[in-house]
Parts: C-alpha cells; sequence; structure tokens
C-alpha cells in the first residue's frame, strides 16, 4: 500500500517535468500556451478550442460552452489517451535571471586600467591595446555624457588591420566583456546590398539586437565587429555591379555614422513576415577588422616611389621582408586597396596589428588567465592528474603553428590534437598521478613521461 503510494507520487513529479501537449495540434505547452486539462488527462491549447467553438458557432448549433461541466471522457481524439513519454520534451529549467550592472560613467575603467586588464588575456599587441582602450573609453565617455551640447565628440569607430589570427577578435571580445556591453560580431563577406542573396546591411544590428536579448536601449550601446572587411573592397575591373562590394561600403555609411535604422528583429533581411524595430546607431561603436593580404605590396610600392625620386633614390628590394611595413599603411593605401574615402572617412581610429612570433606563441600557451593549457590542466586535476609541459613541449608547439601560418589560431587544433589521447587514456587508469608532455611527443617522436602516483608519493 505505502510502496504504490510513494510510487504515485513519484510518477506525478516525473510527470510534473515533462511537457504537456495539445491534443488536437501537437504542440508543447511552452509554444502553445496555458493547456486546457480537460478529463482523461487530455490537454487542448486556447488556439485549438477557440477554433472548435468558431466552428461550432459558425454552424449556429452551439453558442457557449462551459468548460468545467464538459465531460469528454469518452472522446478518443485518435491517439492514446497519454502520450507515450519517448514522446515528450522535457520542461526546461527557468533560468535564475542575474541584475546586470548598468554602465554608468564611474564604471568605465580608465584607459591604463582597460590596458592592463587586457594584458591578463591578451599577449603582446601593445600598441592595439593602447589604442582601442583610449578610444572606447573616449567612446563611452561621449555616449554617457549628453551634456557636451556645443562641442560635439566624434564617433571613435576603429579599423583594425592584423594578419589572421593575430587577435583582433579575441580583442574585441575581451574589451566587450570586461564592459559588460552587448556585443555582435559579423563577417562582412556575409553582406550584400539590399535586394540580393545575403544578408542586408541591417542584418549586423539585427545580431547586436539579440546579443541584448531584444533590448533596443540596451543595444544602442552596444558594439558591433564587422570582420574580412578587406573583402568588401571595391572589385577592380569589374563592369557588373558590385553588390557585394562598394555597394556594401554604401550601405554601411549611415550605419557607421549614426542614424535611426529600421532593422529586422531575429533575422537577416526585412521581409512582409518579419517584425521591425528602429535603432540608433548614434551611439554604437563600430569596429571594423580585416587582414588586407598584399597591402603590403602597396604600401611597398608607396614607398619605393617615394624613394626613387632625387637624392634619397634607394634600392628598390629595400622594404621586401620588413615585418614592420603593416604599420606604416595610410589612408591612401586603403584607398589603393579599394575601400572608398566616404567609408574610410567613417573610422577615424585606424591601427594595425603585429604578425605573432614564435616567442609571442609560447607565451600564449603559458601566460593568459584562459591559457589552453591551464584549461587542460584544471580539467585533469579534476581527475587528480598534474599535467605538466616541459620548455621543450612549448617550444615544439610554437615552432607547428608558426608552420600552418594562420596565427594563434592554429595553436588550439594543435593542442586538441595531441591532448585528445592524454584525455581518453590518462582517465583510464588510476594509478597514473602525474603526466609530462614533452616536445618529443609533440613532434611524433617520444611518448610522454608518466609518473605513478605511489612514486609521486614515496618522493613526497
Ligand atoms: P583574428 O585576428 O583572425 O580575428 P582571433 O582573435 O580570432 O584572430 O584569434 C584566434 C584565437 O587565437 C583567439 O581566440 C585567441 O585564443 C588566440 N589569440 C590570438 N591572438 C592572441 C593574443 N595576442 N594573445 C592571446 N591569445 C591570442
Amino acid at each position: 500500500m505505502s510502496k504504490d503510494i510513494i510510487e504515485t507520487s513519484d510518477t506525478q513529479e516525473e510527470e510534473t517535468e515533462y511537457e504537456n501537449y495539445c491534443y488536437l495540434c501537437r504542440r508543447p505547452e511552452s509554444i502553445a500556451g496555458k493547456l486546457i486539462h480537460l478529463p482523461n488527462d487530455i490537454y487542448i491549447c486556447p488556439d485549438c478550442m477557440q477554433n472548435t467553438f468558431d466552428t461550432f458557432n459558425g454552424n449556429g448549433n452551439m453558442q457557449f460552452v462551459d468548460l468545467s461541466n464538459l465531460d469528454m471522457s469518452h472522446l478518443n481524439f485518435g491517439m492514446g489517451q497519454t502520450m507515450p513519454k519517448s514522446q515528450k520534451v522535457k520542461k526546461k529549467k527557468k533560468e535564475e535571471k542575474k541584475e546586470e550592472p548598468v554602465l554608468d560613467l564611474k564604471s568605465i575603467p580608465a584607459p591604463h586600467i582597460m590596458k592592463a586588464q587586457l594584458d591578463e588575456y591578451i599577449v603582446g599587441q601593445d600598441y592595439a591595446k593602447k589604442v582601442i582602450s583610449v578610444a572606447v573609453y573616449n567612446h563611452y565617455k561621449r555616449v554617457l555624457t549628453d551634456t557636451m551640447d556645443d562641442i560635439e565628440i566624434e564617433k571613435s569607430n576603429m579599423l583594425m588591420i592584423g594578419p589572421t589570427g593575430s587577435g583582433k577578435t579575441y580583442l574585441v571580445k575581451t574589451i566587450a566583456r570586461l564592459l559588460n556591453v552587448p556585443l555582435a560580431i559579423t563577417d562582412a563577406t556575409t553582406l550584400t546590398e539590399a535586394g540580393y542573396i545575403g544578408d542586408d546591411v541591417e542584418s549586423v544590428l539585427s545580431k547586436l539586437l539579440a546579443a541584448a536579448d531584444n533590448d533596443v536601449e540596451k543595444a544602442e550601446q552596444g558594439i558591433v565587429f564587422i570582420d574580412e572587411i578587406d573583402k568588401i573592397a571595391k572589385k577592380r575591373n569589374t563592369n557588373s555591379r558590385d553588390v557585394s562590394g562598394e555597394s556594401v561600403q554604401q550601405g554601411l555609411l549611415k550605419l557607421l555614422e549614426g542614424a535611426e535604422v529600421e532593422v529586422p528583429v531575429g533575422a537577416g533581411s526585412k521581409n512582409a513576415m518579419v517584425p521591425l524595430t528602429t535603432i540608433n546607431t548614434k551611439n554604437i561603436l563600430f569596429i571594423c577588422g580585416g587582414a588586407f593580404p598584399d597591402i603590403e605590396d602597396i604600401i611597398k610600392a608607396r614607398l619605393n616611389k617615394q624613394s626613387s625620386i632625387g637624392f634619397r633614390a634607394d634600392l628598390k628590394d629595400k622594404y621586401d621582408g620588413d615585418a614592420n611595413l603593416l604599420k606604416q599603411v595610410t589612408i591612401e593605401d586603403l584607398r589603393e586597396f579599394g575601400m572608398i574615402p566616404e567609408f574610410l572617412g567613417r573610422l577615424p581610429v585606424i591601427y594595425t596589428l603585429e604578425a605573432l612570433d614564435k616567442e609571442k606563441m609560447v607565451q600564449i600557451l603559458k601566460e593568459p588567465k584562459n591559457a589552453i593549457l591551464k584549461q587542460y590542466q584544471k580539467l585533469l586535476s579534476l581527475d587528480e592528474v598534474d599535467l605538466r609541459f616541459d620548455d621543450s613541449a612549448y617550444e615544439a608547439i610554437a615552432e607547428k603553428a608558426m608552420e600552418r601560418k594562420t596565427g594563434a589560431r592554429a595553436l588550439r587544433a594543435i593542442i586538441e590534437e595531441f591532448m585528445l589521447d592524454i584525455m581518453y587514456q590518462i582517465p583510464r587508469d588510476d594509478s597514473i598521478g602525474r603526466v609530462t608532455i614533452t616536445g618529443d611527443y609533440i613532434r611524433g617522436t617520444g611518448a610522454p613521461l608518466i609518473d605513478m602516483r605511489g612514486v609521486l608519493a614515496l618522493e613526497n
């Protein structure tokens, strides 16, 4: 008897964890709205109930039905009396909403503090970190003080130039997280002129709105990062309409400058089915980033031309292999590359990031607060295994990454390759206490060093 009672309450508890479905349209309660519970565990959603009434009323047979007295126990809706558990979906747990701090003038860290915070995560790129800290600080000061009527501070949209995997996206992500402002990251290659296949330029704001939980006010203080901006350079030598190049630059102009823009909510382009809302982009910080491949050739050509005139004539190949060439980029070079002057004019802060060398790669492996290797060490420490890397391992990983020429992005891929075996094998054997990864293991010419728990205990 008592067992029975326990069982029933158990099943009831289990039942409440699963969603009920409308017996007519089969939609779950979370989508269809509160279901009406009829006898015999039949659930009907308000829409279906309404439709049924409408049908009755249309025939003139029934004007009003009192649901509470309705006995539907004899009805069988063509399916089992109760829905099989295999077809039910568990209800989502309600997430507790944390109160987010609102951005105010006091909470914006001063540039030197912002840079110090960036230093914890990002290796090198000192110049870029400095520029972005100052620009972001100024931007939010401008946003939060509406008092300076007579002196209008200009918006500090940015253009970031740097090789792939040098930390452009990472820099923006980190700064948005530090400031706790919504961030949208989009790829300029997906954008096209309105009316053509692809996303309209307004879609970047749709993403920002989504990142701000559809809160327009919050989105209007957010950051938009448009990656691969070099891909919308004006196409050279084309006679056809340049719908994904120059036209996109034109389309972005009004967003960059600050305008009231109609934005589709939750979609990439406007159409009859999508609700629209208006966003003012005056206070949105736009950061564009790109690798601008081959722009070095343009810079080199310009420098050569300058120096080949008069007394300063130089050797033609003087600038070949100069690693710092990118730093000397000018607006003219970018124009030559295919960016239109109006577009560049709206990005007053232009700066470059350096390609990462082997030394920096090693630092990235070791130093940042959430370095990938530290993450693995943490994971294994939960199994009480001490994961170590010797210096030759760091070197070997960095060397391998340099070969791939995708910057720091290669690091994760390489680490994941060799860590797979470790993560698979180690938890198998309880007696392992320490694993040391060596350079030979990374190069595939040796095995990691394993120390047993017993031996380590003796050592201590
Ligand atoms: P891109 O310049 O192509 O946008 P990302 O910012 O996406 O490159 O970098 C890819 C990954 O490499 C980042 O997620 C980050 O983990 C790592 N990374 C890149 N540069 C750095 C850096 N300077 N310091 C620390 N990690 C970096």
